[in-house]
């Protein structure tokens, strides 16, 4: 069974389950790969079951959009579809304006969920005031942030309409575990599901390192699975029997897409998630939110 996460019913909502597993869609737009490969890309992810999609007006200045858009032509509904807003168009009357340029690249009436892409200057109340006023015209379903530390999150539910935040979107992977030490508990306490993003470590040294470990390599041969494929499991494992992390990995090789989706159904046991916490303790005290 493919691995799922639910987000509570909120603010008029019904309660959705939603794949552990979605498809990120930074530095797609970019002209990094050709175009149809990244429309093609995630639309392989959505025949597999990775219906959720990532994106950001920050991507490729609404390049990515574009891709999503185009990717998600007459298919709109098969999608569970985020977006982002630039901290600094959070504003009462910038948001809604944000929020529809972001609907007209994607081609599409409206976002499931829409997030502050990470705090800024404008007060949150007014972001919570535009977010309720884009859900009240139907524009987007949920709302949430990304980046929110802990702070930032208590400072968020003491507002009002701050609970009706879906989620919270935060670096995640085995080689950066710090919001296991108060975040992701504050959040686990009250229901508030965490989208992982890079979960693969993105790219560069730290990804090469991570990937390439030797001790990870092994027990990834051991399931017959890759190292990719056990990060991704690892990030989404249930804790305490209940899933509540999402992994968002950005992927446009096929064979890629193909094994990020097989991964939910990589059933981690105790004895590898115990040998995993060997190998890549989890921090002991409270360490700034890392951040790409
Ligand atoms: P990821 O950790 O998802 O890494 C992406 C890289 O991993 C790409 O080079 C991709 O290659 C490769 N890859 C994908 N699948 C596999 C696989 N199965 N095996 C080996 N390599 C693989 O990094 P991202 O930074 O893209 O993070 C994921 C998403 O999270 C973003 O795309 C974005 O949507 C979101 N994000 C949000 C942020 C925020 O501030 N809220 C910040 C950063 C990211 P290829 O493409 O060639 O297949």
């Amino acid at each position: 069974m493919d691995a799922t996460v639910t987000l509570k019913a909120r603010a008029g909502q019904p309660a959705i389950e939603l794949p552990a597993i979605g498809q990120g869609t930074w530095y797609m737009g970019e002209g990094l790969s050709p175009r149809q490969d990244e429309v093609r890309a995630l639309q392989q992810g959505l025949d597999l079951g990775l219906t959720l999609i990532d994106t950001a007006e920050m991507y490729a200045d609404g390049g990515a959009e574009e891709v999503v858009g185009q990717a998600l032509k007459g298919r709109r509904e098969q999608a569970f579809l985020v977006s982002k807003v630039y901290p600094w168009n959070a504003g009462r009357q910038s948001a809604i304006a944000a929020c529809e340029r972001s609907l007209r690249r994607l081609g599409t009436d409206h976002l499931d969920l829409y997030l502050l892409h990470w705090p800024g200057d404008i007060p949150l109340d007014e972001t919570l005031e535009a977010f309720e006023r884009l859900q009240a015209q139907g524009k987007i379903r949920r709302f949430g942030v990304s980046n929110f530390d802990i702070d930032e999150m208590q400072a968020l539910a003491s507002l009002p309409g701050g609970g009706h935040c879906a989620v919270n979107q935060v670096l995640y992977h085995l080689g950066s575990r710090g919001i296991e030490h108060s975040l992701l508990p504050w959040q686990r306490e009250r229901g508030l599901p965490t989208m992982a993003y890079c979960p693969l470590a993105q790219g560069g040294r730290l990804r090469r390192e991570l990937l390439g470990h030797p001790e990870l390599q092994a027990m990834a041969a051991e399931l017959g699975a890759t190292p990719a494929q056990l990060l991704l499991a690892w990030a989404i494992r249930p804790v305490d029997g209940q899933r509540d992390v999402i992994a968002i990995p950005k992927a446009v090789q096929p064979a890629h897409v193909q094994q990020n989706a097989e991964a939910l159904r990589l059933r981690l046991n105790d004895d590898l998630l115990a040998r995993l916490d060997a190998a890549f303790p989890p921090l002991r005290r409270k360490e700034p939110l890392d951040i790409v």
